[in-house]
């Protein structure tokens, strides 16, 4: 089933467009404001987000360039009022993927999200959507070149170890054991020991952290395991 982030105030509109979409079979999840819409786009999966451009808040423009900032790839549709000519151009500078004017018809509404689904590749499988090259810190995540920079500069980097930092992005936020990172980023084949994730991560650190002993992107979450938050 695919998942909608609505992220719309007016309660009339939000009630109509998640009416819509919930009888044609998707999981619509809405929110009432910029900061609620920025918070669920990048702690949870959408396949499609449609942003409201004036919002309290934060408006959509300013959400939109903060989830695309943050790495977040899903593809967005955002909802401007009727002329609104330079938001538009705005709007897909900062990242959307298209835009519609209100008011609109179900119909078009549905055709567009179904053409942004459509385009969306390759199908999200429960993660977030990243983006490619992904950036965090000085760090940049280039994942089609399997290359890691460090202020422009090539990282070493093993094929286990990117694995293992490529686990992490895609689950950043959330708070990963062991178990779960070893079943992520080590193959079916292969079963180390719990240990074995402690010492790649301190390989990780000692390469994407200014101070290894305090990071601030890989964290360790005392008693569970570890939690990305880059
Ligand atoms: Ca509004």
């Amino acid at each position: 089933m695919k998942r909608v982030l609505l992220v719309e105030d007016e309660r009339g509109m939000a009630i109509m467009i998640s009416d819509r979409l919930a009888s044609v079979g998707y999981q619509v999840v809405t929110a009432a404001s910029g900061t609620d819409g920025l918070r669920l786009g990048l702690s949870q999966p959408f396949d499609l987000i449609l942003l409201d451009l004036l919002l309290p808040g934060r408006d959509g423009l300013s959400v939109c360039r903060e989830l695309r900032r943050r790495g977040v790839a899903t593809p967005i549709l955002m909802l401007t009022a009727l002329g609104d000519v330079v938001d538009k151009v705005v709007g897909l500078r900062v990242g959307a993927d298209d835009y519609l004017t209100k008011p609109f018809a179900t119909v078009e509404l549905m055709a567009r999200i179904e053409a942004l689904l459509r385009r969306a590749s390759p199908p999200n499988h429960g993660s977030l959507m990243i983006s490619d090259p992904y950036r965090f810190g000085d760090i940049e995540v280039r994942f089609r070149e399997v290359e890691v920079l460090r202020a422009g500069e090539p990282l070493q980097f093993s094929p286990r170890l990117f694995e293992l930092l490529r686990f992490f992005i895609q689950h950043r936020g959330e708070t990963l054991k062991r178990s779960e990172i070893l079943d992520g980023a080590w193959s079916p084949d292969s079963v180390p020991a719990e240990r074995t994730v402690d010492v790649h991560v301190a390989w990780l650190r000692q390469r994407v952290e200014v101070q290894p002993t305090r990071p601030r992107f890989l964290l360790t979450v005392r008693g569970f395991g570890y939690r990305f938050v880059g």
